[in-house]
């Protein structure tokens, strides 16, 4: 899921709606932006892209010099038009529109609210969140009634809240979720899960919001109104390997760079004996140009990626064998014919995407496919909000190296090591439960 606000622009909408844009890859099932211009919160929300949730003719209605959005991922849990973000509530202290990335550890805030009799429109955790503002609000500047609240829920996530005059900005205590400050030309202020979302507007990255950090901006500026410490801090190891786009920056460090390094790294690993170094466009490339640098095996693009592929694709017929795949990757076989190849990608799942790009090599001329993956085996659900099948449904935890080699059909299969993967962030201090099972927050 992606989150992005702007606050102090007239154009505080349209400006939301380019970060979102910038932040499609984050969630791809829906998006919606509300804004305020001081005297009321407007909303608009749809499934979708974000090129076709937005028309002309919204932006007149999205009125004012604040604004959020969201971007939905699906996860199988809340798969719902009604669950599309923001979400806009009247409190006691006037109204409250939120935004939320990530998910809240457990369910047990939202049976409390129910067993008291709190009525539920949605199964966004933003909604649980509302509700606990709006009881603490009576008593309690908006401020505080927020950070009360988000110090009581444990998760990954970071949230974004727009008051009719105020943008407030929170990331968890853990820092599982990357949330940045950034700032326009025109002054106004940019708060987004990625600083990919900021090069868009020609925005100035400030800083990350640190762990814990609550930053409230008003017409007084940017204020670090609290911070919530003592948590172990654990930053998604995952948004290096697959969720982040490669251009971007996250927590301190260039994710291309980092992607690099693990290709580098994975070639260090062991030595192989091969023609020619190509990637799974997109998720392999950055990885792939590392290990060929560090191998000196020549790169080609040897699979081509068709960018336009909707999710509304009609299979013309059952029987065309890995036509899941190849509608989105076709082998160059020019390229490919005759060659040992070494393919690089970042990550195995299920592994359906590996077993079919081996054999749509081979059936390409490949005389040998070495698959090298640019992270370690996944072994683990994610706890915080990255969708990842049950345990029984990771290949990893079904079979064995040797066994993955051959349910893939590759010449030889390697990993990159998870003391390579936090070699290549020179950080111990990260979440990387999926693959070693250490989950920081139970
Ligand atoms: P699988 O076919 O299940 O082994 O999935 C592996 C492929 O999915 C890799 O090519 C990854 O780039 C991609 N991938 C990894 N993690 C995710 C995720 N959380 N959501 C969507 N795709 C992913
Ligand atoms: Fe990221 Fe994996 Fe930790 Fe989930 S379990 S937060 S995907 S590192």
């Amino acid at each position: 899921m992606a989150v992005a606000g702007v606050y102090g622009s007239d154009n505080a909408a349209r400006l939301t709606y380019s970060c979102l844009y910038a932040l499609q890859h984050r969630g791809q099932e829906g998006s919606g932006i509300a804004s305020s211009d001081g005297e009321v919160i407007c909303v608009h929300r749809a499934q979708g892209l974000v090129a076709d949730v937005y028309k002309e003719q919204v932006f007149p209605t999205l009125k004012g010099k604040i604004a959020i959005g969201n971007n939905k991922y699906s996860t199988s849990k809340d798969r719902h038009v009604r669950n599309l973000q923001p979400l806009v509530a009247e409190l006691p202290l006037g109204q409250l529109a939120i935004s939320l990335s990530g998910v809240l550890l457990t369910d047990e805030a939202r049976q409390s609210l129910k067993r008291r009799g709190t009525i539920f429109t949605t199964d966004a955790d933003s909604e649980v969140i509302l509700h606990l503002i709006a009881q603490k609000a009576a008593d309690m500047p908006l401020e505080s009634a927020i950070l009360e609240t988000m110090k009581s829920l444990q998760g990954g996530y970071a949230v974004l809240f727009m008051s009719l005059d105020k943008l407030i900005a929170f990331r968890d205590p853990n820092g599982l979720k990357p949330l940045i400050l950034g700032k326009t030309t025109d002054n106004a202020y940019v708060v987004a899960s990625e600083t990919a979302a900021l090069d868009l507007l020609n925005a100035e990255y400030v800083r990350e919001i640190e762990p814990g950090e609550m930053v409230v901006i008003s017409d007084s500026g940017v204020e670090s109104y609290a911070k919530i410490n003592g948590y172990k801090v654990a930053p998604c190891v995952f948004e290096y390997v697959y969720t982040a786009r490669p251009d971007s920056t996250l927590f301190s460090l260039p994710v291309y760079e980092v992607r690099k390094e693990c290709g580098r790294r994975l070639a260090r690993q062991d030595k192989v004996e091969a023609d020619l170094v190509i990637p799974v466009p997109d998720s392999g490339i950055a990885a792939a140009i590392g290990y060929a640098q560090e191998s000196g095996l020549p790169f080609e693009l040897g699979i081509v990626r068709n960018h336009y592929v909707g999710r509304t694709f009609i299979r013309p017929m059952q029987e065309i064998r890995n036509f899941g795949v190849k509608v989105k990757l076709n082998p160059v076989d020019s390229i490919i014919a005759g060659k040992r190849i070494v393919v690089v990608d970042d990550s195995i799942v299920r592994g359906t995407t590996s077993m079919q790009i081996v054999q749509m090599l081979k059936d390409a001329g490949a005389s040998e496919v070495h698959m090298r993956i640019a992270s370690p085996p996944v072994l683990f659900p994610c706890r915080y909000g990255i969708d990842t099948p049950d345990k029984s449904d990771l290949i990893a935890n079904r079979y064995n190296l040797e066994d993955i080699r051959k349910f893939i059909g590759a010449t030889t299969l390697d990993y990159l090591t998870l003391d390579n993967l936090k070699g290549a962030i020179n950080e111990n201090d990260c979440c990387s439960a999926c693959f070693s099972g250490s989950y920081p927050l139970v």
